[in-house]
């Protein structure tokens, strides 16, 4: 199964975590971030419809001026006394200016459609022509041109006298630098005109001549962000610059876009804490457990590891420490029963009073030997010796003190023998040494040795001090019909001269007559 070890539910775990806690976040940042963007947007929606309202209150308001000086009646008797009379247009701009001076104006023009000329304010021409082209399909009204002073407003109204229309007077105003700063200023906005994607004018200049491109209703100018509307100027006449409502991207929005790198980090660091936790946790976690498995399936196989105890205290450590104290405690017990094996071993192959070997390890070694032997070209020679009138000195010290004779003899034994010599115990107090040597006088002076070693030997028993003697016969070991043979006749050939030895007068070393010395 792909999710059945904790290793992988850990890693489940961990993901889903980073998952839904970058989800959430980017998931809360992103809500605020629209709910902030449909706020701006419906904002710049109602701004601009304001200043939609403003603008068509300005052209009502500039049609009523033009309407106002239209149905004066000085003006009218002017433009009769002009019109019919000829005289020049003096004092129709003087009456003007005597009574109309005042009206918040940029300029105005009279023209008379019938002659197609300028009566009064020549010096407007371009104007005077606008509107005598804008007169051939209107008779009143506010319109939009654009030409040499920009963007301007053109109220038209009609003059009438006594039934006779003598003219039309067109006001206009520029949508001039302080048009801009003072709709900037009505509508917390920024107003732009752009032709062909750049920006003609704005209510901040610097904005001016930079390109104007609108994405998702807004528009950037470096860090400076606009949700833009358009605003419709109509009637037209000729092509004019298009008109923009910008509202600037709210200082809230700002502080968000602004915390956006704060966001960021946060979700990279708690990513990195969970990641980081959670694999700290699946090393602490999976790690000693899949060690743990790793050592018990050892035990299973038959062998008890070793394994070290951690300091940290947690339930996972304290099961490991336990089983760490578990697999000491069957250690040291597997030590006991292979010291115990082993010393079984031993006490079964030597003889426990004298510590020498027994005489069923004749049977184990001799093989051995002879093999040595053949190897080396050497004899395994055998000196059997036996202790002399041994019932006596049992009879008259006792038994215990017999024992203490056999033990001080075997240890005399070992002293004078070297150590690659075997020494056996071969029953009561007959002993039996095997040597490896090609020198048969060599091994007559090992028994001599061994002899006049027991003969100064000193037992001292119940405050009396014992002596005895040793009887000595040697033999050495041929090939033969099998392995029990072999050792049988080694012994009884050494048997037959210690008998030799014994028959003589005892403590003495006597050789297997087969033997050349
Ligand atoms: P010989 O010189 O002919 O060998 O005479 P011997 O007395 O040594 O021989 P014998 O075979 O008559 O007697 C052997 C004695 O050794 C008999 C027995 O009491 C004694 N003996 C055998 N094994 C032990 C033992 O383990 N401890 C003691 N204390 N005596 C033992
Ligand atoms: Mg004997
Ligand atoms: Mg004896």
């Amino acid at each position: 199964m792909l999710f059945s070890s904790y290793r992988s539910k850990l890693l489940v775990y961990t993901i889903a975590m980073m998952v839904l806690l970058a989800g959430s976040l980017i998931y809360t940042y992103s809500y605020v971030r629209n709910i902030l963007l449909e706020e701006d947007d419906l904002h710049a929606d109602i701004m601009a419809k304001i200043l939609h309202n403003q603008m068509e209150a300005e052209e009502v308001e500039y049609q009523r001026y033009a309407d106002i000086v239209a149905e004066d009646l000085r003006i009218k008797e002017q433009m009769f006394a002009l019109v019919n009379g000829g005289t020049n247009s003096l004092p129709l701009k003087d009456t003007y200016n005597r009574h109309f001076g005042w009206l918040p104006i940029s300029r105005y023009v009279v023209v008379s459609l019938d002659s197609n000329e300028i009566l009064a304010g020549q010096e407007n021409a371009n104007l005077g022509r606008v509107v005598l082209a804008i007169l051939k399909d209107n008779s009143r009204g506010t319109f939009y041109s654009y030409g040499d002073y920009g963007l301007e407003l053109i109220a038209v109204s009609t003059i009438v006298y006594h039934g006779q229309r003598l003219g039309s007077i067109a006001m206009s105003y520029f949508m001039d630098e302080a048009w801009l700063l003072r709709h900037k200023r009505n509508s917390g906005g920024e107003l732009f005109f752009t032709q062909d994607g750049i920006v003609l004018g704005s209510s901040t200049p610097k904005y001016i001549g930079q390109p104007f491109s609108i994405e998702r209703h807004r528009v950037m100018f470096g860090k400076n962000i606009f949700f833009v509307r358009p605003v419709q100027l109509s009637p037209a006449y000729g092509s004019i610059p298009k008109v923009w409502f910008g509202l600037p991207q709210t200082s809230l929005l700002k502080r968000l876009e602004k915390h956006r790198l704060t966001t960021m980090t946060i979700i990279m660091v708690s990513l990195s804490i969970i990641l980081f936790l959670g694999f700290s946790i699946m090393r602490n976690f999976t790690q000693p457990l899949s060690q743990l498995v790793k050592l018990t399936r050892e035990v299973a196989e038959g062998s008890l590891p070793r394994l070290d105890k951690s300091v940290e205290k947690n339930e996972i450590t304290e099961l490991s420490n336990q089983f760490a104290d578990m697999l000491q405690a069957l250690r040291e017990q597997q030590e006991e029963i292979q010291m115990v094996h082993a010393e079984l071993e031993k006490s079964a192959i030597t003889d426990s009073l004298t510590g020498l070997y027994n005489r069923h390890y004749l049977n184990d070694v001799f093989p051995k030997l002879m093999a040595q032997a053949g190897r080396g070209s050497l004899r395994l020679y055998a000196l059997l010796i036996d202790l002399d009138n041994f019932k006596n000195i049992n009879d008259t010290y006792g038994h215990i003190c017999g024992d203490q004779c056999l033990q001080q003899f075997a240890a005399s034994l070992q002293r004078v023998s070297r150590a690659n010599d075997y020494l056996f115990r071969m029953g009561g107090e007959e002993f039996l040494v095997l040597v490896l040597s090609d020198d048969t006088k060599g091994i007559v002076a090992l028994g001599e040795k061994i002899r006049l070693a027991i003969e100064k030997l000193e037992v001292s028993c119940n405050k009396e001090i014992v002596h005895f003697t040793v009887s000595c016969g040697i033999s050495y070991a041929q090939p033969g019909e099998s392995l029990e043979e072999n050792i049988n006749t080694m012994l009884s050939l050494a048997d037959a001269a210690l008998y030799q030895a014994k028959e003589e007068g005892r403590n003495r070393v006597r050789v297997d007559k087969h033997i050349q010395v």
